[in-house]
């Protein structure tokens, strides 16, 4: 039986996924003005029994309806153009919908993939990876035992909140599952090689190096360019070894649950780009991996409010590109996570969705992800933190300064504080080194960026030099002169005296502002790449029910995956969410679709 609303209405009391009542289903959408994109037919149709007026209490604030809770009219049979029948329905042609597709297809089974997009997509390219046969080859020891104290350092910062089940079955077959997409890329002409680790000098966040990058000679940059390679790889393979169909410009409507919403889910209805309507009949399993709601107002604010009251600005609503790749303005409307809600999955139960931000005070960074570890301020003078972190958390704390803006000063010595510095993107390339620079290449980077003003690597700072302090602070917009010249003399005395009294910075990193000249740099805000979770998820990738209980035939899979992540993406394991999401759980679960 297909879907409408009554069904959907149905399903999600029986489940109690929405504690609805006659009067809730007329209620407002709470975003008012707010809604955009695929939503705002919704909110406009509701919007004439809004309960704008009325006051939130603790018994009423569930029975409030987000324009996204609200499902479409079902399409016609008659309007359906075509039917597809096979026994596995992927729905999303990036690397988690990929990587399943050939993992399923290779060991058998039936599988289509259709796909908004109108080609594989992917950004980025870090594949965080546990135990690989490329990193045993190099030496690098990084087995399950290894990671323990860094895995555990990583659900500590998430209070335990995400899924362990789901992260012991990526860690147990990390090294499993990257070997076999080395091997698969490897035959598609894609070279692996690894970024650097990142050395915490206190010890706490260290990581070997671990993500895997997969790059060509013709696009060298596997940290930024490499998942693209790889999404077109794994469609290769699908299509040309296994024989697997892909339909891009095909758009999931709705999914169709059996039993008047109570049973399995049999189909996926979609539109393509003429406007023709096809259903895709799925006999086992239909798996969504649409990626992230970044691009969905009211669902930011319902389930990332946080984010969206600290990116609001800087996101961009309206049409939506399914193609988007390497953007940082939003990237998927979250159509898979409605899809799910309408037929009665839950939502994660870890609050808020975890944003993937990066960022921090700006300067020469240590092992590419750090914050600056030298001098921070914020615009009253004022240190405000440890500044040794990395550029996760360091934007985190920049979020939660005045004005959102933070300043960094250091000196030419500073260059020499190491021999080499790596640079972002870089490969270890264990035959010729790392690609580092020297100690004058930086400083020669640092003033490009005084002349200019900006940072040539895009990370938005505005740079300063000058060769005495009150001339730097001068020039520093909109930060209380006198209090900086005063911190900075005193952080100097503090590592001169090798004790930082304030906020006990690690002694081995801290250096005197004393070698003219000195730099500056001023920093507002933080970048927002996207948010990382959406349905209820158990660790076979079945969405479940608001009892846990999974619901037949139905899977999820990539950065839509529930509680994978909790608090916030903080790269202290670098590229976990392609390595572990998008490649090891989607890998296992097209194992185990082949064995339904
Ligand atoms: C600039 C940037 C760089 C990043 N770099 C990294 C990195 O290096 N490492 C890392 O781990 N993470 C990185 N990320 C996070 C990254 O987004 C994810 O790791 C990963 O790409 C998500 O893959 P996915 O397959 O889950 O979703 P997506 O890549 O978003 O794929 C979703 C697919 O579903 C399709 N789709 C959407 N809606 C529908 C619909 N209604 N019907 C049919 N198809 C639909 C889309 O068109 C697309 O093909 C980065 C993010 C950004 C923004």
């Amino acid at each position: 039986m297909e879907l409408n609303r009554r069904d959907f209405l149905k399903g999600a009391l029986a489940t109690g996924a929405l504690a609805a009542t006659g009067t809730a289903l007329a209620a407002c959408s709470p975003a008012g003005g707010a809604s955009g994109g695929s939503d705002a037919k919704a909110t406009g149709a509701e919007g004439s029994s809004s309960a704008s007026g009325s006051v939130l209490t603790a018994d009423n604030y569930q029975d409030m309806k987000w324009s996204f809770e609200i499902p479409p009219e079902p399409v016609a049979d008659a309007d359906i153009a075509e039917t597809y029948t096979h026994d596995i329905v992927i729905v999303g042609a990036g690397m988690a919908g990929l990587c399943t597709a050939v993992s399923a297809a290779e060991q058998g089974a039936d599988v289509i993939v259709f796909s908004a997009s109108s080609k594989p997509i992917s950004r980025g390219g870090s594949n965080h990876a546990i135990g690989s046969k490329y990193q045993k080859e190099k030496g690098i020891d990084y087995s399950p035992e290894a990671a323990r104290e860094i895995v555990k350092a990583e659900q500590t910062a998430g209070t335990y909140l995400m899924d362990k089940k789901k992260w012991e079955r990526w860690i147990n077959h990390s090294g499993e599952s990257i070997d076999w997409t080395i091997d698969h890329m490897e035959k598609q002409g894609l070279k692996c090689c690894l970024e650097p680790g990142y050395t915490d000098p206190d010890g706490t966040i260290t990581v070997p190096p671990a993500s895997h990058n997969f790059y060509t000679d013709e696009q060298p940059f596997g940290a930024l360019f490499g998942a693209p390679l790889e999404a077109h790889a794994y469609a290769n393979i699908f299509t040309d070894d296994f024989g697997g169909e892909i339909h891009y410009k095909t758009v999931g409507q709705y999914l169709i649950r059996d039993n008047d919403n109570t049973g399995r889910v049999s189909a996926v209805v979609a539109q393509r780009e003429d406007g023709s309507y096809v259903k895709y009949v799925a006999n086992k399993a239909v798996v969504l991996a649409t990626g992230d709601f970044s691009k969905n107002p009211d669902m930011m604010a319902k389930y990332s409010p946080w984010a969206w009251e600290n990116f609001k600005d800087s996101l961009t609503f309206g049409d939506v590109d399914y193609d988007a790749e390497l953007v940082y303005s939003g990237l998927m409307p979250g159509d898979g996570q409605k899809m799910g809600l309408w037929v009665g999955a839950a939502w994660q139960k870890t609050y808020p969705v975890p944003p993937m931000i990066n960022g921090g005070a700006s300067g020469p960074a240590h092992g590419v992800i750090s914050n600056f570890w030298g001098l921070n301020m914020d615009i009253h003078g004022e240190r405000y933190q440890n500044e040794c972190t990395n550029f996760a958390y360091g934007a985190i704390s920049v979020l939660q300064l005045p004005q959102k803006t933070a300043y960094a000063v250091w000196d030419k010595a500073y260059a020499y504080t190491q021999d080499e510095w790596e640079a972002f993107g870089c490969c270890i390339d264990y035959e010729n080194g790392i690609m580092p620079s020297t100690p004058e290449e930086m400083i020669a980077s640092w003033d490009a960026a005084a002349t200019e003003g900006k940072s040539s690597i895009g990370t938005g700072a505005t740079y300063y030099k000058a060769d005495t302090l009150e001339e730097l602070v001068e020039q520093m917009e909109g930060i209380d002169k006198e209090q900086a010249l005063a911190t900075i003399k005193q952080y100097s005395a503090y590592a001169e005296a090798g004790l930082d009294e304030q906020f006990h910075v690690n002694p081995d990193i801290l250096y005197p502002i004393s070698t003219p000249p000195f730099y500056a740099t001023k920093i507002t805000g933080a970048t927002f790449l996207t948010v990382c979770g959406g349905l209820r998820t158990n660790d076979k990738m079945q969405v479940c029910e608001e009892d846990d209980t999974p619901i037949e035939g139905l899977y999820n899979t990539g950065i839509m995956t529930g509680d994978f992540y909790a608090n916030t993406y903080n790269f202290v394991m670098p590229g976990q969410n392609l390595g572990a999401v998008c490649g090891t759980l989607s890998y296992l679960l097209g194992r185990d679709l082949a064995e339904l």
